[in-house]
């Protein structure tokens, strides 16, 4: 959703920095960025993040933030120097225990040149100290901190971290956390996971927050604000959060109506997908005026605007579709987008089935033949569609007109056993596209490298025998369009959504 633009020259430049004599030191700087093609300079090298505490303190009347996180991680390597991604100005970094040197570069890097260098393979408890104004900061010519008349939220992606914690800031790297923030009476603070406690003060309450499963960094979330909070528990046990700002007018009523099914949500969805993979589950709308929805993991942003034509159940589904298809098996790169938003998507259709408003196979068809062939929504191939190109609408529609071809191709049997089996086999971690077709391939015991490519990289729409063997590709003269369809295009604009 953002436009970013890396100047060669900035990228030629770090490769000049990075090219130390092996002869110089045993010990080198960990890398600016983690490897990712599509985002150079997101996340670091050099280390493994294995939990985040957060200690804040967060005032709505003038956007300051200041705190404390500390960081326990692994090095994967010998360490002159090692890089955060941060944004807000930092007074002191200790590293185990002792101060350490640290300085500013390119976008978003914090430099940290520790007293002693540190050995590959050992535990490294990094102390950042630090405060800001999160509104006033940008990276790339953008911000994502949202302010609200009554706080602020954190939630985008790829990128939300930089403007409220230090962080490894790619979902490679997922960790556990404890988040916990002081905010004027009155406010709340939400974030990830369940409530541990809350404390009032002079004035203040501190609010505490647990993420016990690996999250990635782009799911962690903070929204601070007056909000009315809703407690209950799903039928099939999972305790829901819910947070609804008190300031969200005219669509109150259609937010609550929809955010509300969580519970019932999340548990139609374990049909398909297997046991929900957190210890809580809920979603908040705060009074933004962006317009998309976000799968924060275990507590899902939605704008208000998505409910500004009625409720919106579809758009539920998609979130909670993504806490297994996004958040407990997340990325590996951000090429691997199709395993978020294809399966997020085709959830949706699902859903659509459930409600009599159009099965997976006709809204399947509607989007072959809705768009001919020289339509640019095929030049976008949903298995690497480039980073401009990530959120793009292909990456959504023809992501979950991929999968339906998938469910032709193996048969129903062997489909829903991939789509329940797929979490488990990865659970917590991260996997690829090339992973889901290996994995595909195992459990259907077919070849699936030809239906991949046609359907997931070839730049161009496939051909109608290519559609006739997954039995799609009728003629849009013949394929009217599915009931459900503006409420699943309602949840669009997203990213996210
Ligand atoms: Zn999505």
């Amino acid at each position: 959703m953002h436009r970013r633009l890396i100047a060669p020259g900035a990228l030629a430049a770090a490769s000049l920095l990075l090219a130390v004599p092996a002869s110089a030191a045993a010990y080198q700087p960990g890398a600016p960025g983690i490897g990712d093609p599509y985002y150079p300079y997101y996340g670091n090298g050099g280390y493994d993040v294995s939990h985040y505490d957060l200690r804040l303190k967060y005032q709505p009347r003038t956007d300051e933030l200041e705190g404390t996180a500390t960081v326990l991680a692994t090095t994967t390597q010998d360490l002159s120097r090692f890089d955060l991604d941060f944004l807000l100005d930092v007074s002191e970094v200790r590293v185990n225990g002792a101060k350490a040197a640290f300085a500013t570069s390119g976008q978003h890097e914090l430099e940290i040149t520790p007293a002693a260098p540190l050995r590959k393979g050992t535990p490294v408890t990094v102390v950042v100290r630090y405060r800001g104004v999160p509104s006033t900061k940008s990276a790339y010519g953008f911000t994502t901190w949202h302010r609200t008349p009554d706080g602020a939220v954190a939630a985008d992606e790829p990128e939300a971290a930089w403007w409220w914690f230090p962080s490894n800031d790619h979902p490679s790297d997922k960790a556990t956390y404890d988040v916990s923030v002081t905010v004027p009476d009155g406010t709340q603070a939400i974030s990830n996971g369940t409530l541990q406690s809350t404390s009032s003060r002079l004035g203040w309450t501190r609010y505490t927050w647990r993420s016990r499963a690996p999250q990635a960094t782009y799911l962690a979330t903070l929204a601070i604000g007056r909000f009315d909070v809703t407690t209950g528990r799903s039928e099939g046990g999972v305790p829901v959060v819910n947070a609804y700002s008190r300031n969200l007018g005219d669509n109150d009523g259609a937010a609550r109506a929809s955010v509300e099914r969580t519970g019932e949500l999340v548990d139609w969805l374990t049909g398909y997908f297997g046991p929900y993979p957190f210890d809580s589950v809920g979603g908040y709308v705060p009074d933004t005026t962006t317009g998309y929805a976000l799968e924060t993991q275990t507590r899902v942003y939605y704008s208000p605007r998505q409910f500004a034509n009625g409720s919106n159940t579809s758009v539920v589904v998609h979130e909670l579709a993504h806490q297994w298809y996004g958040d407990d098996v997340s990325l590996k790169g951000w090429r691997d987008i199709w395993i978020n938003e294809g399966f997020a998507r085709y959830a949706q259709w699902l859903w659509s089935e459930h409600e009599g408003e159009g099965t997976t196979q006709e809204l399947a068809d509607y989007v072959y033949a809705s768009h001919p062939a020289d339509d640019p929504f095929w030049t976008v191939a949903p298995g690497d569609p480039g980073p401009d190109n990530q959120f793009d609408i292909a990456v959504y529609d023809r992501g979950a007109l991929a999968v339906q071809a998938l469910r032709n191709e193996v048969g129903d049997d062997a489909f829903f056993a991939i789509l329940k089996g797929w979490p488990k086999e990865h659970a917590y971690g991260n996997a690829s596209v090339a992973d889901f077709r290996a994995y595909a391939e195992k459990v259907s015991g077919k070849p699936l490298d030809a239906l991949f490519d046609t359907w997931l990289f070839q730049p161009s729409k496939p051909a109608v025998s290519a559609a006739r063997t997954v039995s799609l590709a009728r003629t849009s003269a013949t394929v009217p369009q599915p009931k459900s369809w503006k409420e699943i295009a309602a949840t669009n604009g997203v990213h996210g959504g």
